[in-house]
This record gives structure tokens, sequence and C-alpha cells, in this order.
């Protein structure tokens, strides 16, 4: 009775393409009117007209009506006992067999007229919950426009498609696939990905992503992800694999489904033993039907994820929902996270004897293979000064700590003053000149050749405009310790705090360090989200019982070292994630407890006597209904922040 999955709405999407859907609705919902007409007909027929009217007809009308109406419910219980399915279209199945036996095809025909109106409306329902996995799927177009020798030809955008391709995609298009632009430049739409809808500019060289909207250029663009492959379908992918993963409640449902049709089944029985009537043994069935239960908390994950995964937040598995609505401390990443991340060269110092030039070439050569803020700080500077450095002999990085290379023979290193000391390089006649230029701020990092000193080059980054605010939810929503680590020095992690608002800040630490600091919070018995950007924030993220990588998009390493991946920048949207996991817990324990006082307060009454089959299925109807929108409510949650932040 549940909606499909999203691993079924893929497969069925896959095989059929984008057509529409809703056929078995429809078919439902005209047997279920067409029956109900033939059983009031009958209710009508005997009440109003019972003298004019022959009362075979009436019972003819009742029996065809019931039959229509009963025939889809007991097709789908024989269809769930051969698959080994123990649910509860046995148990009402089994009531209306009870109630044609005993030739009350009215109740049957009314019952099943009320259980068909429920399935079809639950079944709407979820495909409304689900709207945003399937709307994912959709985003691909089959075909891709591929240009051959000046040529456009329409291809299959998954099976004919290979990398290296090059395509081209009109104003208005979606991406076919994953691909970097060649030429042409465009605003693109990526809200399908990062739930962010400002438009992105992109000109050749940037990343383009499969699904995403080309609103205002024709650009042609080379093909580096197809299919599957492709970040929208890691998105899917990752939304299918949340669906399929279970939260602690929903197992431990699992496991006592097996006993409960039996006992069900038994307490049927000793109604029948001790009361003989049929009507209430009928009652007892349909009122006992777990409906609600079942929907309990799978409507709400998949509204929770639909709602998540629409604002670009990827769980890799419900029961993070679990955690993350018990987070006490979250630990934020400093550069990349509550900063910008774009840092900007603000200070050149060279040594004596050395000109800027040289210590920018040194610095930029050895910084050649690095993807570090710093590292594209400096040769953004070089660029622009049209310095060009080369491709250095050899090449490593110390995470945390800088990098080394080696070219022309000569040994080089940038990076952090402690870590050039630890090197054996004297660092104190340069670290004398920090008071002569105003250092507030700014991010130091030094150069050295051949055990020389070749000066610092000091960096600036842009704090957040969110991150203060995202803080000052987090400390609302009771988050009690919003902490900064970072392997920057002490005074800009200070400064930088001081503006955002955190509680506690941890500078000069080693990627190591942070993973120990954040083991240690946890040690101390509260559970703890870790957020970074993903790159040599790895441990960190792993140590935290969640772990957000931010602005994963175009990043793989992000997304696998991370439980939650966050496909934008924007930090408010871990303070909503934590209030959508509450939200979704709430609702769980409110189905929960209203669906057991629907079966065992029905249950009594039934076998009282008070309620009738009918009045029963009413009853069953409403429960379930009642899940099914409480959970909906969370379908639109955040819906407001799909706006870009305020500029
Ligand atoms: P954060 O904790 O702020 O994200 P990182 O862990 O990336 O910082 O780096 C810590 C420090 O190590 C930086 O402030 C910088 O001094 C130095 N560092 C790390 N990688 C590099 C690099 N590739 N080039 C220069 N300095 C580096
Ligand atoms: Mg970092």
């Amino acid at each position: 009775m549940l909606g499909e999955s999203a691993t079924e709405i893929l497969d069925r999407e896959r095989r059929r393409g984008p057509a529409g859907h809703g056929h078995g609705d429809v078919v439902t919902i005209g047997v279920a009117v067409f029956g109900g007409i033939l059983i009031l007909n009958s209710y009508l027929a005997e009440k109003l007209f019972s003298r004019t009217v022959d009362p075979f007809a009436v019972l003819l009308s009742a029996l065809l009506g019931s039959l229509i109406l009963a025939l889809p419910i007991l097709w789908s219980a024989i269809k769930d006992l051969v698959r080994g399915k123990i649910y509860m279209n046995e148990l009402v199945a089994l009531a209306l067999l009870a109630a044609f036996a005993n030739g009350e095809y009215r109740t049957a025909g009314a019952v099943a007229f009320f259980m068909l109106v429920t399935i079809t409306l639950e079944r709407r329902t979820a495909i409304g919950a689900e709207a945003a996995i399937e709307a994912v799927v959709r985003l691909t177009p089959r075909q891709a426009r591929r240009v051959v020798e000046g040529r456009e030809e329409s291809v299959d955008a998954f099976d004919e498609l290979s990398l290296g391709d090059l395509c081209r995609v009109r104003p208005g298009e979606n991406f076919p696939a994953d691909g970097r632009i060649v030429s042409g430049t465009t605003a693109v739409n990526q809200a399908s990905i990062t739930g962010e809808s400002l438009p992105v500019d992109k000109t050749a060289e940037d990343e383009v992503y499969a699904g995403t909207q080309n609103l205002t250029g024709l650009v042609d663009f080379r093909v580096t992800r197809i299919g599957t492959d492709t970040t929208l379908g890691k998105v899917r992918s990752l939304i299918a694999d949340a669906e399929q993963s279970r939260l602690p409640i929903m197992r431990m449902i699992d496991r006592y489904v097996g006993y409960y049709t039996p006992t069900v089944l038994m307490i049927a029985a000793l109604v029948w033993f001790f009361t003989r009537d049929i009507n209430r043994v009928i009652a007892v069935l349909v009122m006992s039907c777990p409906c609600a239960l079942v929907l309990a908390t799978p409507s709400a994950v998949i509204a929770a994820i639909a709602a998540s995964s629409r604002l670009g937040i990827l769980i890799k598995d419900v029961s993070l929902l679990e955690i993350a609505a018990r987070i006490r401390a979250v630990v934020f990443d400093k550069t990349g996270t509550l900063t910008e991340g774009n840092l900007e060269v603000a200070r050149l110092q060279p040594a004596e004897g050395v000109d800027l030039a040289e210590l920018l070439l040194v610095a930029t050569t050895t910084e050649y293979h690095s993807n570090h803020p710093a590292a594209e700080a400096m040769k953004r500077l070089a660029r622009e000064a049209g310095i060009q450095w080369q491709d250095p002999e050899e090449y490593s990085e110390v995470a945390g700590k800088g990098v080394r290379a080696t070219f022309g023979g000569r040994r080089c290193l940038v990076g952090r003053e402690s870590w050039l000391r630890e090197e054996g390089l004297d660092t104190s006649s340069m670290a004398a000149t920090f008071g002569e230029q105003d250092t507030t701020g700014i991010s130091i990092v030094f150069v050295a050749r051949e055990g020389r000193v070749l000066g610092w080059i000091g960096l600036r980054d842009a704090v957040r405009a969110v991150s203060a605010e995202a803080v000052r939810q987090l400390r609302e929503l009771g988050v009690r310790q919003c902490c900064m680590v970072t392997g920057d020095n002490e005074a800009v992690a200070r400064e930088v705090g001081a503006k955002i608002g955190v509680t506690e800040i941890r500078a000069g630490c080693l990627p190591e360090e942070k993973a120990a600091y954040v083991q240690a919070l946890r040690e101390s018995g509260i559970l703890v989200a870790v957020v970074g950007d993903g790159v040599n924030d790895a441990p960190a993220l792993a140590a935290g019982d969640i772990g957000i990588a931010m602005g994963a998009i175009g990043s793989d390493v992000a997304v696998q070292s991370a439980s939650v991946a966050l496909m934008n920048n924007d930090l408010r949207r871990i303070p909503f994630f934590i209030g959508l996991a509450r939200r979704a817990r709430l609702l769980m324990n409110q189905n929960l407890a209203m669906g057991l006082a629907f079966i065992i307060l029905g249950l009594y009454f039934s076998t009282i006597g008070i309620v009738t089959p009918v009045v029963a299925a009413i009853l069953h109807s409403t429960s379930s209904l009642f899940v099914i929108f409480n959970s909906a409510r969370l379908v639109r949650s955040g819906e407001g922040l799909q706006v870009p932040e305020a500029r």
C-alpha cells in the first residue's frame, strides 16, 4: 500500500522515459466509483423503495458492487501472500471473505470501497512526498545534441553519448551530461543540485552538471561524465540508498510485524468463539489492519528526505535523522567553511636580497599541484603579474602544514611557520618583520628554498555573510557548543571567531588534532556534528557523529568522507537540517501513538459490538490518512529557504 520506493521509480523511469503516470490510480478510482454506486443503489433501493423493487435486484446490485470492489483487494492480498509479504492486505481480504461467506455483500462492498479510496489517496500522497525524488529523475533530458564536424545530431543522452563528445545546449534546455564548457557564456540554474536558484555565470573551462538548466546563452561543452556517473546521478543514488536504509525504530517494527497477523487472527477467533457475531469479527479484522502503523515512520522519513534533498542536503543513511535531532555540539572548520575560502594575497614580504617576483615564482611553482585555497590565491596573483610558474620535478603535500617540491635541483617548502621550523629552518628574522606591516586578520605562509627562508606571503579571507546567522540559529535550537577548529594562527582564528560568535576556538590544529578534539567532545557524552570542506578535513568529518561536507557539488572527496553532503555553501542549512530531523522525529512519534491508539480503541469497541464493519472501515481510513497528511506537512518545510541568501 506504500507508494513506490525511489529505486522503483528509477527503474520505471529508465524503462519508460518521461511519460505521464497515475494510470493505475484512474482505474482504481473508476472501480471504486462504479462499485460504490452499485452498493449505494442497493442500500437506497432497500430503504426507500422496498415495496416496489424486486429484492433479487437489490441483492444482485450489492453482489455485483461488492465483487467489483473486493476483487482488487483480494488480488493484491494473493499477490502479497505469494511474495511472502504478510501485511495488511491479508487481514482486509479475510474480513471481506468472511462477509461474503455470510451473505453480507453490502458490508463487504462498503468496507472494500473505503479501503480502495484510502489506498488510492495514500498512493497519491506518497507520490507527492516523493515528488522531489521523482523530479530529480526527470531533469536529465533523454536527448542530447552532439556536434560532429560542425553538424548537430540528436543522440540518446544515456546510451549513445560518450566521454569527450562535444554537445550543444540552447537557452532554456537542461544539460544532458556533466562537462566543461568549450565555448559560449551563459547563466545556469543549478537549483536541482544545490537547492539554490540564484543563477551561476559560466564561461569556457567552467564545469556544468547534468540536469541543471541553461538559462541565457548557447554553449558547447565537452562531456566528462554521463548517465549514473554524473553529479545528479550520484544525488539520485544517494537518495535511493538513504530511502533503502532503515531507522532503528523501523527495524524494531519489522521484527514484530511477523507476530502481528497471527495475534489479530487469534483475537478474531476468540471474538467468534464467544459472540458468534460475524459482524464483530469483520470489524475486528478491518480495525486491526495496521496501515497507519506501517506508514508511520516511512512516510515521515520520505517526507524529510524530499524536503532536505530539495535544499541540496543529501543524507547517506536515514538513521542520521535520529542522530541529527539530538546534536548538542557543532564543530566548524574555518577556511572554506565559516569563511569564503577564496583567499587573496594581501601582503608579500621578501627577505633581504630576494625580489617580489622571485618569491612569488618559487611559491607558485612549489604549489603547482596544490588545490589549497592558499595555492589558488598565489597563482591568481602570479597570473595577474605575468609570472610564469613551472611544473616542479618532485612534489608532495603535508595536510594542514604545507607543500614541498623540488625544481631546478633545489628543494622548496611553502607552508605554516611552525612546520618550517620543524624542518630545521630559522624563521625568526622573517617573523620579526610582522610588526612592520599591519598583519591583523592575515594568515601567513612562509616560503623557503634550500634551507633559506625567502619570505612570507600574507593571505586574507572573507567571513561568509551567513556564518554568524547560522551559529545564532544553532544556539537557538539548543546546540550549546559551536566550536571553530583551524590550522591557521591564533590571531586570525580569534578575529574570525569573534565576528561569528562561536563558543570555542582551537587554532594551529593539524587534521589529526581536529579529529582528536571532536573525539574528546564526543567522549564528554554529547552528539557532535562536524562541518568541513572535506578536502583536508576528512579525518575530522569521519570522527563526528555526523560529518557534513560543504560545497560538495563537483567534489567527490567531500561526498565520500561525509555522512551528509551539502551541495551548496549556505551554512544555515545546518540548523534547518537539525530542525527538520526533530520535526520528523516528532511526527513519527505522533503517527505511531495515533496509529496504536486507533487500533487498540477500535479493537475494543469492535469486540463489544459498538463499531460496525463499515464504521471500522471509515475509522481505519481516517487513521491512515491522518498519518499520511501529518507526514506530508514535512515535505513543504524549508521551501522559503530556496530563495538565495539576501545580498
Ligand atoms: P584550515 O584548518 O583553516 O582549513 P588547513 O588545515 O587547510 O587550514 O591548513 C592549515 C595551515 O597549514 C594553513 O593556514 C597554512 O598555513 C598551512 N597550509 C596547509 N596547506 C598549505 C598549502 N598547500 N600551501 C601553503 N600553506 C598550507
Ligand atoms: Mg580546511
